[in-house]
């Protein structure tokens, strides 16, 4: 290795400095860098990229399951902030305001938005008439603040994050829990099919719900620290929200009834996420679905045969641009090939092709994957074919690795001393039976930082908010009291 590319390579190691070397990752592989106050992060092109390819799929499937965008304003007025009392006190320590406007002191104190619904609620109400109105489906992609006094992770921990933020009004309970599922199996989706994340589905346990929700459902990632993540939450909302805005239309029988609600968000820390799960010592690691940059190919010549390789190079390159792949051809003079494999390596690009005398003379290409480095030898002739088999073995070995860690680690235990003691040296999940006490969930939250993170859900998908399992014992793993309900405790971001 050059001091060049020392330079350029991860320094910490995932296994034993996970949250240093996540950093590293993050600002080597150019993703994003800090920004001069404490809490924000600027997004840098490679990194914004990624959360655009989320974007895509994610709006597509809105857009084809009837979600209209539209763009709402980052401030709310204190006296709509107000009208949804639960909103109120669950965001009231995070929210940022603004008091003044160029030198004047502001009449009414503006909230930055730390989620939409009392500024979205109130317009829905007077948008909705009748039932012919119903279902409304609006969804904005923007960004939030919660003014959260912890230290910068990001993508994981910033105090402004980008996100899409959906809100719904149903004409009956049964359409908002249709809602509900719809969008909580897109969320599973993008995460396993497009970012090669298995996921676990669930609720929030009551005393974690979101403010004022009915019942908040989640997609929950485990990283390979053994923490978990919270990919995604859907909120059937009730009628708590159309209440507090008015949201009412006229039935079928000319009757005003009171609309349902939901919203649902996902946000940049499935970015997060994404790197922490594939990446490893040696930077980046992306699916092929997201990369930048999905082929990239190294020319390797001396000065006799720099111009046959360099020109077969260029026609394999433009064979797969003009399939449709994104292919970076790398002939830089100035750089030598193991600088150039260290680099791509870092940025986390899925597939090298290498070209040398040798291959241009049997009319072949050397394909190398980033996750484990297996090489393979094509014919040129079939490449287009070939790249394509490979990108996608590519990406269910990085799916088949995040189960094997998720299957791996979801283990029972049924008293305080073995959740506390299983979390301590496994990390990962434990399950057990819970009364439903919040003071379960304390006792064990004190001593190691563990939360109950989810509840399975089963019957899910139907227009009823589906129910948690019975356990196979009937005492709480916690208080020993007759418990019905399972409950997922990890240690989470
Ligand atoms: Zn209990």
């Amino acid at each position: 290795m050059s001091s060049e590319s020392q330079e350029l390579g991860i320094t910490e190691s995932k296994s034993h400095k996970p949250g240093e070397w996540y950093a590293e990752v993050v600002q080597k592989a150019d993703l994003a860098d800090y920004a001069p106050m404490g809490g924000f992060i600027v997004t840098k092109p490679r990194g914004y990229a990624l959360w655009e390819a989320i974007q895509d799929s994610l709006d597509g499937w809105f857009k084809e399951t009837g979600v209209d965008n539209v763009y709402f304003p980052m401030f709310i007025p204190e006296s709509f902030l107000e009208r949804e009392k639960d909103i109120v006190e669950g965001f009231d320590p995070e929210v940022a305001w603004v008091t003044q406007g160029g030198h004047d002191e502001l009449e009414e104190r503006l909230a930055v938005r730390p989620t939409s619904e009392s500024i979205i609620a109130p317009f829905m109400a007077d948008w909705t008439r009748s039932h012919r109105d119903l279902p409304m489906r609006l969804n904005q992609w923007c960004s939030v603040v919660r003014w959260e006094a912890t230290e910068t992770k990001p993508f994981f921990r910033t105090k402004e994050f980008m996100w899409q933020e959906g809100h719904t009004a149903h004409a009956s309970n049964e359409g908002a829990w249709e809602e509900v599922w719809t969008r909580l199996g897109q969320y599973e989706r993008v995460y396993e099919d497009v970012l090669a994340i298995p996921v676990l589905r669930g609720k929030k346990p009551e005393h974690d719900k979101f403010p004022g929700a009915d019942t908040t459902t989640t997609v929950e990632a485990l990283m390979p620290d053994g923490k978990s993540v919270q990919g995604a939450t859907s909120h059937n909302l009730g009628q708590s929200f159309a209440e507090a805005f008015d949201i009412t239309f006229v039935d079928e029988d000319e009757e005003e009834q009171t609309a349902y609600t939901t919203s649902w968000g996902l946000s940049w820390r499935a970015l997060g996420a994404l790197i922490m799960t594939h990446s490893d010592d040696q930077g980046l690691v992306l699916p092929p679905t997201v990369a930048p940059t999905q082929v990239v190919i190294v020319p390797i010549w001396q000065e006799d045969t720099k111009e046959e390789v360099l020109e077969y190079a260029e026609g394999i390159a433009d064979d797969l641009e003009d399939a449709g792949f994104r292919v970076e051809l790398d002939d830089r003079d100035e750089r030598n090939p193991g600088f150039k494999f260290n680099e791509h390596e870092l940025n986390g690009v899925p597939l090298r092709l290498e070209i040398g005398p040798y291959e241009v003379e049997d009319g072949e290409a050397t394909l190398v994957h980033r996750p484990d480095n297996e090489e393979t030898v094509e014919d040129r002739d079939g490449i287009v074919d070939a790249v394509d088999e490979h990108l996608e073995e590519i990406y269910d070995k990085l799916y088949e690795a995040a189960e094997e860690t998720l299957e791996d680690n979801v283990r029972e235990a049924h008293s305080p001393e073995e959740i506390l003691g299983t979390i301590g040296k496994h990390g990962g999940y434990v399950k057990t039976p819970w009364c439903g006490d919040e003071a379960c969930e304390e006792v064990i939250k004190e001593k190691i930082a563990a939360e109950i993170v989810m509840q399975p859900l089963e019957d899910e998908g139907g227009s009823s908010g589906g129910e948690v399992p019975e356990p196979d014992r009937d005492e709480c793993g916690v208080c020993g009291d007759p418990a019905d309900e399972i409950a997922y405790f990890a240690k989470s971001y």
